[in-house]
Formats: structure tokens, C-alpha cells, sequence
């Protein structure tokens, strides 16, 4: 789809292309916001005339660098490394690391760049940045993550700080790595710097709720869209792409309240339990045993597994994309709405294709983009900096309402704002243009830098 963009931002849009070729990610999620601005630009011309869109578009900063590592048999390996430290102007950079075989500087830049309106959305004090590396930590050991962990760190430390830029994790970054690379940061630096990576464990530093928060999130925000439509979860049938964090924890709220998941999966295939997923065989398959998710059927007779299947092809009401980047196209769509799905929202950051997008938005069902949707992870990593300043630890339920409020803000942001602009429903539009307003006036306060 290449929906109209009025000449000034098809001119910024050219821009774009000439300036990062290649990066086909980054010119996807640029173009997105873009289609979105054009009524801002009419309401607020100063944003126009201080560059602030060609602004956002440069990151502040860029690090690319090599990461050699020995693997348990002595074996030398090189791996590449990124931090995209894209906007500061709501607060430090913050945004997961990605360790996946597919990295390169324009999914971290796709990346990095989502994340500042999806910040912004937060109403934390967090600025937008990314990073990753091409390294594959599957099939590693725990010895082999640690070297890489660590030699990554041996570069990476420079670049960051509580006040300057906090990495978490993403794809093949969770808890155990966020340990080897806050412990090489620890003693480079001599400094117990709690503030400077979230997402830890809870005896160092980390928050209740912050692994949960991300899935819960979004599972809240659709609650919201459902409340809206004068609907609810209950009885729902629903399926969810993935198998990770978000997958896991999108599953566990969304059963929470009352509907039944009927499909997962990662990137070998998909299993299909007509029961509804059983949540703690599913953990203990991917947190505790690091398995693939066919194992799941050999343990659950009910249960199907598709080697290489298509998810979107199971007739779901929902569908909660929550493993990567463009694994939703405008057929699936097609197929999702042909089989009666009424409502997507992102776990995963830019999962729906925009041809995927366009056929949600012209069916008119419920459609929620990741930087609305799954920005609960990000929200509770504020949650965790605010913990660790104030060196206390908050109970579970407290850190959950204060991710649900925040989610629930983020939901009425996005739907007044899209009112606001002409564009009832669609959430596209409210979250880029609410996300875009707040960082481009903190950028019109601060003058030209
Ligand atoms: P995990 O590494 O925990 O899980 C990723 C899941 O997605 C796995 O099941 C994986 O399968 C699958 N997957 C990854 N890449 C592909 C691919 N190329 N094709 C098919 N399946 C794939 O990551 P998370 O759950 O943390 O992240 C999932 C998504 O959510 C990402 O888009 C991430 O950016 C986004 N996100 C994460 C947040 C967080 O707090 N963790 C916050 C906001 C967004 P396999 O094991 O086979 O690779």
C-alpha cells in the first residue's frame, strides 16, 4: 500500500529513502508516522518550520561495533553490534536490546525510532533508542551467552548511564543476558548503577511486573477497544503468534479474562490445542527447558502442531501478533477478517505489514499498533528506574495498576487524539500523532539541538 503523503513530507519521506538506502524497516515505520502528520502540520506550522520531522528522523546518535567472542571449544566468532541512540528530548534514550541472527542497522533503526512516540505515549520521562546484535544466542551456552554478554558490554559501557541512555532486553535479550551485561557494566564502571538497564532480576534491582508487562499491556489496551465497542474479552476466541516474553504473558492475561487461546508459535511452526493452551506447560517448555514449541504436543495429546504452519490461518476473534516484525501480510489479513476476527492488537513492534494494516482499517475492526499497544513494557521499565531511585521495591499488584492505568491513559490518548484529527477509531493515527506531539514540543522548548 502507498497511501498519499502531501508534497512537504513526501519530500522529507525522499529524504529519508536517499539518506539510509537499504534499510527498508526504518523507511517502513518512517512512512507510517508520516502518513499520519499532515493535519499537524496545518494545526502547528512552527513544527514545520524548526525541522522537527527531519530532526526526529536523524538519530542523535549511532554506534556500530564488533563483538568477538570464543565460543566452549575455543573458536573465534565476530559478531556486529548497534546502539541507536535516536531522541532524548522526554528523557535519557531507553529500548530493548535484540540479539537475532536478522539484526542490522535498519530493524534497530526501525526499532529505535518506533520507540520515541511509543515513549512518548508512556507519559514517562524516557527518551527513544535501540540496539542489538546479529549474534544467535540459540542453541548457546549459558558460558558462551556470557562471553558475548560480556565482550559487548566491554565496548557498550561508554555510551550508556541512568541519566544518559538504559537498554533492556527484546528478542533473545531477557533476564539471563540482562544479568552478564548489567554485571560486566558494574565492574568496568565500580558502580552499583541500578538505573542503568531494566528488566533485572528482582533480588538486583529489578521490578515486579516488568516481565509480565509487556504481554499484560497489551492485553489491557485491547480491554479498552473492547470496552469501547460496548464489548468484552469473555468468551472470545483468540490466537497469539509467538512464544517468548510478550506471547507468554498476552496469553496468561488475556485467559485471565475469560477467553480461550487456541494457538501459538515460534518460528519452526504452530501448535493448534482446541482446549485453550495449557499456560504452564508452555512455561515450562520456553522459560524453564529453552525448548521448541513442538515439545508441547508430545506432552499434550489434544494438541496439533503445523511444521513451518501459518498462524492466521486458525479462525480466531483475536489476534495478538507477538513475535516479530512484518509476520502479519495483507493475505493473513484477509484471512484473519474472512474468518471473523474483529480485533488485532500488537504485541510485537511493527508485526502487520501495511497492506495488513489497510485491510484491518478498511474492515473496520479493532486495530492496535504496537507503539500503543505493547508500550506497557517500556512504561514499567519507567517503573523500574522510578524504584530503583527511590531504592524501593513495589508489591505486585501496585506495580500491575499503575501498568494498567498507564495503559488505559495511552488508550484514551490515542482515541481522543484520533477524534481530534478527523480520524474516529483509528489508532494508527492517534498514537503517531499523540506520541509526535509531545516529543516535538519538548524539541520546540529545547531550540536547536
Ligand atoms: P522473545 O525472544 O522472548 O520471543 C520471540 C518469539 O517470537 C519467539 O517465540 C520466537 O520464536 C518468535 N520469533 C522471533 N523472530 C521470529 C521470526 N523471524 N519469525 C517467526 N517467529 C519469530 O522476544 P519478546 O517476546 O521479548 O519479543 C517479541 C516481540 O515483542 C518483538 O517484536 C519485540 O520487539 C516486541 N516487544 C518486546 C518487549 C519486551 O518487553 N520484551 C516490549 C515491546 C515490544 P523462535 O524462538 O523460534 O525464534
Amino acid at each position: 500500500m502507498s497511501s498519499y503523503l502531501n508534497e512537504k513530507l513526501e519530500s522529507i519521506y525522499q529524504e529519508v529513502l536517499h539518506r539510509n538506502p537499504g534499510e527498508t524497516e526504518f523507511h517502513q515505520a518512517v512512512r507510517e508516522v508520516l502518513e499520519s502528520l499532515g493535519p499537524v502540520l496545518v494545526k502547528y506550522p512552527e513544527f514545520a518550520d524548526q525541522k522537527i520531522i527531519q530532526r526526529l528522523c536523524e538519530p542523535e546518535r549511532q554506534v556500530i561495533f564488533r563483538v568477538p567472542w570464543q565460543d566452549d571449544r575455543g573458536q573465534i566468532h565476530i559478531n556486529r553490534a548497534f546502539r541507536v541512540e535516536f531522541n532524548s528530548a522526554l528523557g535519557p534514550y531507553k529500548g530493548g536490546m535484540r540479539f537475532h541472527p536478522s539484526v542490522y542497522l535498519g530493524i534497530i533503526k526501525f526499532l529505535g525510532f518506533e520507540q520515541i512516540f511509543k515513549n512518548a505515549l508512556t507519559g514517562m520521562p524516557i527518551g527513544g533508542g535501540k540496539g542489538g546484535s546479529d549474534f544467535d544466542p540459540k542453541g548457546k551456552s549459558d558460558g558462551e551467552i556470557m562471553r558475548f554478554c560480556q565482550s559487548m558490554m566491554t565496548e557498550l559501557y561508554r555510551y550508556l548511564g541512568e541519566y544518559t541512555d538504559v537498554p533492556a532486553g527484546d528478542i533473545g535479550v531477557g533476564q539471563r543476558e540482562i544479568g552478564y551485561l548489567f554485571g560486566q557494566y558494574k565492574r568496568i564502571t565500580n558502580r552499583y548503577e541500578s538505573g542503568v538497564f531494566t528488566g533485572k532480576g528482582l533480588d538486583w534491582g529489578g521490578s515486579r511486573a516488568r516481565k509480565e508487562a509487556t504481554g499484560y499491556g497489551t492485553v489491557f489496551f485491547l480491554d479498552e477497544m473492547f470496552k469501547v465497542r460496548g464489548d468484552s474479552l469473555e468468551g472470545k476466541t483468540c490466537v497469539v503468534s509467538g512464544s517468548g516474553n510478550v506471547a507468554i504473558y498476552a496469553i496468561e492475561k488475556i485467559t485471565s479474562l475469560g477467553a480461550k487461546v487456541v494457538a501459538c508459535s515460534d518460528s519452526n511452526g504452530v501448535i493448534v490445542d482446541k482446549d485453550g493452551i495449557d499456560l504452564a506447560l508452555l512455561k515450562q517448555i520456553k522459560e524453564v527447558e529453552r525448548r521448541r514449541i513442538s515439545a508441547y504436543v508430545q506432552e499434550k495429546k489434544s494438541a496439533t502442531y503445523m511444521e513451518g504452519g501459518n498462524i492466521w490461518t486458525v479462525p480466531c476473534q483475536i489476534a495478538l501478533p507477538c513475535a516479530t516484525q512484518n509476520e502479519l501480510n495483507g493475505k493473513d489479513a484477509k484471512i484473519l477478517v474472512d474468518q471473523g476476527c474483529i480485533a488485532v492488537a500488537e504485541g510485537a513492534n511493527m508485526p502487520t505489514t501495511p497492506e495488513g494494516i489497510h485491510v484491518f482499517q478498511r474492515a473496520g475492526i479493532a486495530y492496535a499498533p504496537g507503539k500503543a499497544a505493547n508500550a506497557g513494557g517500556v512504561a514499567t521499565s519507567a517503573l523500574e528506574m522510578q524504584q530503583n531511585a527511590s531504592r524501593d521495591l513495589w508489591s505486585f499488584e501496585y506495580t500491575e495498576k499503575r501498568l494498567q492505568e498507564i495503559m488505559v491513559d495511552i488508550h484514551r490518548n490515542c482515541y481522543e487524539t484520533a477524534e481530534e484529527f478527523g480520524a474516529s477509531g483509528n489508532y494508527v493515527v492517534g498514537a503517531n500523532i499523540g506520541g509526535f506531539l509531545k516529543v516535538a514540543s519538548a524539541m520546540v522548548a529545547m531550540g536547536v539541538i
